[in-house]
């Protein structure tokens, strides 16, 4: 932490920020010049607030150069982090990973024409929530336990695997048998308590961007799951709230080449919800890929007209197929390659 003095702070002013900093553990290194006094505090406390300096008497400025997030940091892991899923799928290698599936899971034949759709594009796994975070509680919620079984029925069939998302605790373990994967909605990015047990189980997470977070707070938010010992997770940016109404969000791109520097996790992107408009959606994958991302996860529906969820941001079949077959030319442009 480095904090920067006013010119006209008093020694008595100093020595109190002196005394606070040690107090916390930092090692103080004092620099006098000729306009102002500079404190730098070297060390890292695990709680403080750098707040708490900013007010205190005579303080000009302070400021965090340590992270906050010691887990999530690229420097945990430089080389970065690779999860090995059971049919050997690899996600955070050279390989760009795909999930695709519709938003809801509805019908046993809507999410077997979807594995089969998706499966034929060459995607390793099949999206499809079961339980359903609606902005309206009277929008479809979703088939429950119902619809997990038909995700893994169709998925093994099809070899695919699946990711679906989780809304509360008392999920975690009725869903642990029938999924490869929990996706935490962007809804809930600051749900604690389900992020802290998400934390406790030894199967992958993919955890989207909150609608208004910022990227600390994502890595504050992944901080939550892996300090629980649950490292095999991915990140996700799916668009965020701006001014912009056109778009359903503003898909921020520019987010996965900071989170990649910023942190060793995968980074996935969702351009379905990113920009909610069915025919900017592969414009947006395309991005995505070229901006780093190290997999996408996006909405597909054997009939998007007659979606029960986001049917005007899913792809048609036929326009995933050729999405792919633009993501394998885009790929390689980058160093990586899609299956
Ligand atoms: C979804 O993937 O269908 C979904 C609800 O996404 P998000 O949490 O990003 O809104
Ligand atoms: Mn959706």
């Amino acid at each position: 932490m480095i904090v920067a003095m006013q010119g006209k702070a008093t020694e008595e002013n100093i020595q109190q920020v002196i005394e606070r900093m040690v107090e916390l553990g930092f090692n103080v290194h004092r620099t006098t010049g000729a306009s102002q006094t500079i404190l730098a505090g070297v060390g890292t406390p695990d709680h403080f607030d750098v707040a708490e300096f900013k007010v205190l008497g005579g303080v000009h400025e302070a400021y965090r150069i340590s992270s906050p997030y010691k887990l999530a940091g690229r420097s945990f892991r430089p080389e970065g982090t690779k999860i090995t899923f059971p049919n050997g799928v690899v996600v955070g290698g050279e390989q760009i990973v795909l999930m695709a599936g519709p938003c809801s899971v509805e019908s046993r034949d809507q999410i077997l024409t979807s594995a089969k759709q998706v499966a034929a594009t060459g995607a390793q796994f099949l999206r499809g929530g079961a339980f359903k975070p609606r902005s309206s509680p009277y929008s479809f919620q979703g088939m429950g336990l119902e619809g997990l079984k038909l995700l893994r029925e169709v998925s093994n069939e099809t070899g695919l695997l699946v990711i679906t998302e989780v809304m509360e605790i008392s999920q975690i373990e009725l869903m642990l048998p029938y999924i490869d994967c929990f996706q935490v909605g962007a809804r809930n990015m600051q749900n604690f308590n389900l992020l802290r047990e998400l934390g406790h189980v030894r199967k992958p997470v993919l955890m989207k961007r909150g609608i208004s977070a910022t990227i600390e707070e994502v890595l504050l938010s992944a901080e939550y799951i892996l300090s629980g010992g649950n490292y095999d997770l991915m990140l996700c940016e799916r668009g965020i709230r701006t001014y912009e109404t056109y778009t359903r969000n503003t898909m921020d791109i520019s987010a996965i080449p900071v989170l990649k520097k910023l942190t060793h996790l995968p980074v996935f992107a969702d351009p379905s919800h990113g920009i909610g408009i069915r025919d900017m959606v592969p414009a947006m994958a395309l991005a995505s890929v070229a901006a780093g991302a190290d997999g996408l996860l996006m909405e597909m529906h054997p009939n998007p007209d007659k979606a029960m969820s986001d049917g005007a941001q899913s792809l048609y079949p036929q326009q995933l197929q050729d999405l792919v077959q633009q993501l394998r030319k885009i790929a390689p442009v980058v160093g990586r390659s899609i299956a």
